[in-house]
């Protein structure tokens, strides 16, 4: 799925979201597969792929596009990570500051930065995305989780709220993106409040990369 710049529309870069297509089932939302590959352990291989075939992507299309990652925090424990990000990138002669990691939890995030990936905190303002993992750990980006967004316009508080997340993420020198923008209405307040990019069915549904 594609994310744009606020201020000029341009692709600034996508954020690879899986799929699974089953023989029989059809199409399985990540909501439903994801949580159960997580509970089983397969989230360990199937995030390999996930991050061999994202970083093969990365290789095809315009080099100034940024390719975001979603890791779970399973993975992040896992001892081949760093191995597996280094092999995809050798393999396919991707630049590491062209990948961005997407984590909701902040755990053995160092290693990763080292590689010169860059990390960006998912789902911010949610359960598991908080304020004081702001503290342990200098995210390069915030994403503003769609649920505040879905209210901007209609609730001074959710204003408020993407306002202030927004201003504190520039003190702390980090970019920002609205998830989840489905009006234009809702990109114009987000522009407004001095957002970096947005991401959302306005600009793209998730698509096949051909
Ligand atoms: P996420 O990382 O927060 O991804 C954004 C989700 O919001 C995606 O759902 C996307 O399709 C949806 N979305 C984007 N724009 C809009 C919009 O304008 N309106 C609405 N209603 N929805 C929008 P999706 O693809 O179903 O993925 C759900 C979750 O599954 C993701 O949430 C992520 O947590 C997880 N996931 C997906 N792919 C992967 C993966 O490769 N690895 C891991 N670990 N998790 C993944
Ligand atoms: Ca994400
Ligand atoms: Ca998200």
């Amino acid at each position: 799925q594609p994310l744009a710049d606020t201020s000029t529309g341009v692709i600034a870069g996508c954020e690879a979201l899986l799929r699974w297509e089953h023989p029989r089932l059809g199409n399985i939302a990540p909501d439903r597969f994801i949580d159960l590959a997580e509970r089983s352990g397969l989230i360990v291989p199937v995030g390999e792929w996930v991050i061999r075939s994202a970083i093969a992507a990365a290789a095809k299309i315009d080099p100034h596009i940024r390719v975001a990652i979603n890791v779970s925090p399973m993975q992040l424990r896992s001892p081949n990570l760093c191995a597996v990000f280094i092999n995809a990138l050798a393999a396919n002669g991707v630049a590491p500051e062209r990948i961005e990691v997407e984590i909701t939890e902040s755990v053995l995030l160092e290693q990763l930065r080292a590689l010169g990936l860059r990390i960006s905190m998912d789902d911010f303002g949610t359960g598991y995305s908080s304020f004081s993992y702001l503290r342990k750990f200098d995210f390069d980006k915030l994403k503003i989780d769609k649920s505040f967004i879905d209210c901007l316009g209609q609730e001074d508080s959710s204003d408020a709220i993407v306002g202030a997340i927004i201003a504190l993420a520039r003190v702390l020198g980090m970019r920002t993106v609205a998830e989840g923008v489905e009006t234009s209405a809702q990109l114009d307040l987000v522009r407004r409040l001095g957002c970096d990019e947005a991401q959302g069915y306005l600009f793209s549904r998730p698509i096949d990369l051909e």
